[in-house]
């Protein structure tokens, strides 16, 4: 399953895939609404290999995994703006952001 990245506010029950650049903190932080549907937020530290989600092309690594008590253990990259799960095939373009 692939799901674009939106440009929005990330809140329980907000689309999933909707990701919000947070402006607290030391490093980048962004609010995700889960990819998979489940309507959880996460907020991850990750750091930013390239874009932004004003540009829709937003990359992070290293992987993302919703992993919160209660969490439904969604496991997945974002690559150039596209929200995968792990058990999709990666673009053969950005090998190098995988760990
Ligand atoms: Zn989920």
């Amino acid at each position: 399953m692939t799901v674009r990245m939106i440009d929005g506010k990330a809140r329980p029950g907000s689309l999933p895939g909707t990701t919000t650049r947070c402006e607290s903190g030391p490093g980048p932080v962004h609010r995700i609404s889960c990819p998979c549907g489940c309507g959880m937020v996460a907020t991850a530290s990750h750091q930013v290999i390239s874009g932004s989600v004003e540009g829709g092309n937003l990359t992070l690594s290293p992987s993302l995994h919703m992993t919160a008590p209660g969490a439904c253990g969604w496991h997945g990259f974002l690559v150039d703006g596209v929200y995968r799960s792990v058990d999709e095939p990666m673009p053969s373009h950005s090998p190098e952001v995988i760990r």
